[in-house]
């Protein structure tokens, strides 16, 4: 590991397109005091910062106070998606960057979505119950958060992560080759066993559901926050 990350290339650059490598890698985001505040990843940098500093962003709500306080950039070429990938997960549990936390704790997604009319449904996360057919768990606003328990199911049940049209193609990314989604496209698992794994998400959601619903109204009672 240690020889990989001295084989990875480093650039620093001002905030903007120029300078950004057409290369795949991580970038870091650095403000006026030189601190941490955003780290990602992208297939291709250049790209990736086009869309940031284009006018009003890529659509992300943070994204423009963010961009106002970037100072500085440094992007590591990683060269493959996979290094990016575990590179960008090492430097935000290092940094723990502002905005990496904001996404990651955002409220305005209490809820999680079963995407149970779909083959090999994806485990989503919500902002309010609206799709027909679908199946929704929430809101988690007690405890442990909906963002949490997204990570934590996805990830330990391999779920799908693509598009139906993805998945149509029988192609396996990178989710398979990192251990992260157990490959329906790619016909690894039947939908028997795929469904064995709903059922028991399902059931532990809805432990999850019960234990909100005992603990809501002591938490508003005494006014804890969430
Ligand atoms: S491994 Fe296959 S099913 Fe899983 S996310 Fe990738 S393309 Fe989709």
């Amino acid at each position: 590991m240690r020889e990989e990350e001295e084989t990875i290339k480093t650039i620093t650059a001002e905030p903007g397109v120029k300078g950004a490598p057409r290369a795949t890698g991580v970038y870091i985001m650095y403000d006026a005091e030189g601190t941490v505040i955003y780290v990602g990843k992208a297939n291709d940098l250049k790209a990736r910062m086009q869309q940031y500093f284009r006018l009003g962003g890529d659509g992300r709500r943070s994204v423009p106070f963010l961009i106002e306080k970037v100072r500085k950039i440094e992007y590591r070429i990683t060269g493959n998606e996979a290094r990016a990938f575990f590179l960008e997960d090492k430097l935000i549990k290092e940094y723990k960057p502002h905005y990496n936390v904001l996404r990651k704790d955002d409220k305005s997604y209490p809820s999680l979505e079963l995407t149970v009319l779909e083959p090999f449904p994806r485990l989503v996360a919500a902002h309010r119950h609206l799709k027909k057919g679908s199946r929704y768990f929430g809101p988690f606003v007690v405890g442990v958060s909906a963002a949490e328990l997204l990570r934590r199911y996805r990830d330990r049940f391999q779920l799908r992560r693509c598009t139906v049209s993805q998945l149509k193609k029988g192609k396996p990314c990178l989710y398979a080759q990192i251990g992260r989604c157990c490959a329906p496209c790619s016909g690894s698992v039947t939908p028997e066993e795929y469904a064995e794994k709903l059922e028991k998400i399902t059931a532990s959601l809805r432990r999850y559901e019960r234990v909100q619903i005992k603990l809501e109204p002591e938490a508003s009672e005494t006014g804890e926050k969430q």
